[in-house]
């Protein structure tokens, strides 16, 4: 009889959560301290500013919700609009879906731009719109970086253009759940006014923690704005962290993991971490296409560097290559969401990883696709694979 244990390590290639490393697991077992001593500053003071460093902020003030983000989410919107506010939101995936059903939730009056799944933002109509609306009904334009759903990137340099371009007042806030940390983000560069994270993705952390970086803008914004909101309140939040505190009871764990996981990026150096997603996602893409099968994303201009959602063939249940990949060879795949569903399957190449990581997912995806019935080149995409990466050096 099969025994329960399952030897080796599980290949984790969800996007997200990701591979948290050992020091930052290490640096987690701490025991529980006073969150009120005069010493816990010197833990959050540091840890705020070290975090803005992963959005490249100065200027934006950075909150550490207890939270995933779903809650950055709705803290970014209900600190600063009131009910009724009309955003701009393009819907491109099953994230942003999910984002503009939680702005109507929270009262706003979300104006959509559907683009198809498997492209992203598309600032000429988003300029289209923001021309349209001379009465500047139109306070904040939301739009997700990277859509984790198709492994879609979307420019978000070229938003901001387009909302300069408009000349038009509205706040720019942008879901960076699955890009920051790992693609080029820039808040204020862009001048993101919300720009928001969770912690089991870049950063490499468990689930826990929402994190919002506010332009002063959007801090403005929050002394007026109406929606309803408590435990997430940017006031009370600012004036408790402005001392080194927070309002309640923090979950220290994730403080003293953050810190270590934000030294990991430091110690990497965040260009060269932007470098290594760069090169894992090409490598990936190599094997898509020497396997002779498609990503989701319709061009390369909107591949991501953190997802490859890959096309399965017609009559193919991606679900099934994903049970396949878990039950026999201990390998996590992304399951294809809402309309994509069974279409696909996701291979996460995003945190702590590297190349020998990256080869044995694809040898368990080729492995897990054979099984399910499709037709592969046994080892095909391993060799483009390593092809790529023997090709190709860091940094
Ligand atoms: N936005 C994006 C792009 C995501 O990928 C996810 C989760 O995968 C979320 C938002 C929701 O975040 P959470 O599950 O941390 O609440």
């Amino acid at each position: 009889m099969a025994g329960s244990r399952r030897p080796g390590r599980n290949f984790l290639f969800v996007p997200g959560p990701t591979n948290i490393p050992e020091r930052v697991q290490r640096a987690m077992i701490v025991p529980s301290e006073d969150h009120r001593s005069s010493a816990f500053p010197e833990l959050t003071l540091p840890l705020f500013e070290e975090t803005k460093k992963v959005f490249k902020s100065r200027e934006g003030q950075i909150f550490l919700f207890p939270a995933t983000g779903t809650g950055a989410w709705e803290a970014a919107l209900t600190n600063t609009l009131s009910p009724g506010d009309r955003v701009l939101a393009p819907r491109y995936g099953q994230f942003s879906t999910l984002w503009i059903d939680l702005a109507r939730r929270v009262g706003l009056d979300v104006e959509i731009q559907d683009e198809e799944w498997g492209t992203g933002a598309n600032p000429e109509r988003i300029e289209e719109a923001l021309r349209a609306d001379r009465e500047h009904r139109i306070k904040a334009v939301l739009v997700v970086h990277n859509e984790t759903t198709t492994g879609v990137t979307s420019d978000i340099g070229a938003v901001r253009k387009a909302i300069d371009a408009a000349n038009h007042p509205a706040m720019l806030y942008v879901d960076g759940v699955s890009a920051i940390g790992s693609i080029d983000f820039r808040a204020d560069e862009w001048r993101v006014d919300c720009a928001i994270t969770g912690s089991q993705k870049g950063l490499m952390l468990p689930a826990g923690l929402g994190l919002v970086c506010v332009s002063k803008r959007a801090l403005e914004a929050a002394k007026t704005a109406e929606c309803r909101r408590v435990y997430f309140d940017f006031n009370d939040q600012a004036k408790a962290n402005a001392t080194g505190y927070f309002p309640y009871t923090p979950a220290l764990p994730m403080l003293y993991g953050l810190r270590e996981a934000l030294a990991c990026v430091e110690d990497e150096g965040l260009e060269n971490v932007f470098a290594r997603h760069r090169r894992l996602a090409d490598g990936t893409r190599a094997a898509v296409k020497a396997w002779g099968l498609t990503l989701c994303a319709k061009d390369p201009k909107w591949h991501s560097d953190t997802v490859s959602a890959v096309m399965v063939p017609e009559g193919i249940n991606g679900a099934e290559i994903i049970d396949i990949a878990y039950r026999r060879y201990n390998l996590a795949l992304g399951a294809g969401l809402s309309q994509v569903a069974g279409k696909l399957f996701r291979i996460g190449h995003i945190g702590d990883l590297n190349e020998l990581m990256l080869l044995g997912a694809l040898a368990g995806v080729e492995m897990a696709m054979q099984d399910a019935g499709i037709r592969i080149t046994p080892g095909s995409g391993v060799a483009a694979a390593t092809e790529h990466f023997r090709n190709t050096r860091e940094g």
